[in-house]
């Protein structure tokens, strides 16, 4: 059975589309999925059931699927030359669970090419805008996704987050975005980038739609080793009924300028050597407009009852060079299965299969992710993994137990602490291309407050602030493991006093 589109919706979305160009395959009379593929519900009962306490009438809609997440006969491209024409053989579970929910996949939307990326530029399949401003891009990795429910395309979508791609594409184009707790949700059905670090995420037009999603999206998975279910400790994802949410958390404020002056201070300190290092912490510099954004939010939480307190976390100043060793260590293993042969076009002749292989990825892969495959084989090297890979899983659990230390979470449980810690998202709003474009490196250096949620594994929720100078600038809320739920209730409260900001043309079709 086809969808019933609202009247005037097809038109609406078309317009917006021909603007933005957030699909790579749009599709809103795909069939219905067929009923075997439906996946058994969870017993009832189980505190991860996937509909366990969702309200009904926020989830059953359509949605929009990055292309690098499985849906069973469309597109899963990742944005690449080399899967331009591979249709997916079977659903995610993240996508099967929703369809069973009721909910709809009406398209695949643009990436940077296997999530490599911070604004959807590096896909080889076509430029999206971002809808507050057609010269500006929308974030990435999953910049599509953004752009799509930012454009009212979809009430949600869903990403990926391995660094920060729902995050950032969520603050630059002024939606909700959340990277869950490492493990809350299956990654079957993902197209691997770095699978220690990335998690499937939701980008939503608000709050309580995101809380949704998630919570059916959410739960163990037979067919992913490293998903979990909540434990029974963690917080509920829905206040009990009859109870209410406790108003006045306790929030720890990541300070933009601590980090800067640690950042310069190891630059300093790395003497002549330090030139990378000082572009680096130039690179995470707040502009004027996203520290008044900041500073915004941050006045707007005590208003609503919270107490502030600022903290500093000093090993952040190594997140991002530790963030690339792993994340292109992973990603060099987890792409040799494209090789023409398995997966991938294959190119028309070679003279042997080591030949065919070269030619394949030669033809195939862009240029930001042969240069990751080369970085991640270079930290690999026999003899090398000491100095590089071995020392940034070191640096890896220093964040992870510096975050655990302030939230009391970890090794740390018996001093609860903090209940989230507010931080920027990235440096800037949304960038131009050209002349007022990022370049890769800035891009890479500015990956520093939203990659160390994904070092250390927990959840991590970005919404729109404010709007300034025009654009959206967002801000995140990171909490302990497996507490979505207290996120959720932060951002909820903030979102009823100062409701999200819409671009201009939008149309509410999905309330
Ligand atoms: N900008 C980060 C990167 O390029 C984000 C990637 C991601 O989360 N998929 O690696």
């Amino acid at each position: 059975m086809a969808i019933n589109f609202p009247a005037g919706f097809l038109s609406y979305a078309e317009e917006w589309e021909k603007k933005i160009n957030a699909f790579i395959e749009w599709r809103p009379d795909a069939p219905e999925p067929a009923e075997a593929d439906a996946p058994k519900p969870a017993p009832e009962g189980m505190p991860n059931s996937p509909a366990a306490g969702v309200p009904p009438g926020l989830a059953e809609f359509p949605f929009a699927v990055k292309d690098n997440i499985a849906v069973k006969d469309f597109s899963l491209s990742c944005g690449s030359k080399l899967l331009e024409k591979f249709r997916s053989p079977y659903s995610a579970t993240v996508v099967r669970r929703l369809e069973a929910a009721g909910a709809r996949v009406i398209g695949k939307t643009n990436l940077d090419e296997f999530g490599m990326g911070s604004s959807t530029d590096n896909s080889a399949l076509g430029r999206t805008n971002n809808p507050w401003d057609l010269e500006r891009v929308p974030g990435g990795s999953s910049g599509g996704s953004a752009a799509a429910v930012a454009a009212g395309i979809v009430p949600y979508a869903l990403g990926t987050d391995t660094g920060g791609s729902v995050r950032q594409p969520a603050a630059f184009c002024g939606v909700v975005g959340l990277k869950p707790t490492y493990g809350a949700v299956s990654r079957y059905g993902l197209v691997a980038y770095a699978s220690s670090l990335e998690s499937a995420g939701v980008l939503a037009d608000t709050v309580e739609r995101c809380r949704a999603v998630f919570s059916i999206i959410r739960g163990p998975d037979p067919l992913d080793e490293t998903s979990h279910g909540a434990p029974a400790a963690a917080p509920p994802l829905y206040p009990a009924a009859g109870t209410d949410r406790p108003a006045g958390r306790r929030i720890g404020v990541l300070s933009p300028g601590a980090i800067a002056r640690a950042l310069a201070a190891a630059a300093e300190a790395a003497g002549g050597e330090g030139g990378a290092l000082e572009a680096a912490a130039q690179a995470s510099v707040l502009e004027e407009e996203t520290r008044r954004g900041f500073e915004l939010a941050r006045a707007r939480f005590s208003e609503l009852g919270h107490t502030l307190t600022e903290v500093e976390i000093p090993s952040l100043k190594y997140g991002v060079p530790a963030y690339y060793t792993i994340a292109a260590a992973e990603a060099s293993a987890n792409l040799a299965r494209f090789d023409g042969v398995r997966y991938g076009a294959r190119p028309g002749c070679a003279e042997n299969p080591d030949e065919l292989v070269d030619k394949a990825r030669e033809a195939g892969f862009g240029a930001e992710v042969k240069l990751r495959i080369l970085l991640g084989t270079f930290v690999l090297r026999s003899g090398f993994q000491d100095r590089y890979y071995l020392r940034a899983q070191r640096i890896r659990q220093g964040i992870r137990r510096s975050f655990e230390s302030l939230l009391g979470d970890g090794e740390y449980r018996e001093q609860a602490k903090l209940d989230a810690i507010l931080m920027p998202v990235f440096p800037s709003r949304a960038f131009g291309r050209g002349a007022s474009s990022l370049s890769a490196f800035a891009q890479k250096a500015a990956d520093l407050y939203t990659c160390c949620a994904n070092l250390a594994g927990l959840p991590s929720l970005s919404f729109p602030a404010s709007v300034e100078g025009g654009l959206p600038v967002g801000v995140q809320i990171l909490g302990r493991a497996w507490a979505e739920g207290t996120l959720f209730d932060i951002a909820g409260g903030y979102e009823k006093k100062y409701p999200f900001p819409r671009p201009e043309g939008y149309r509410a079709f999905w309330s």
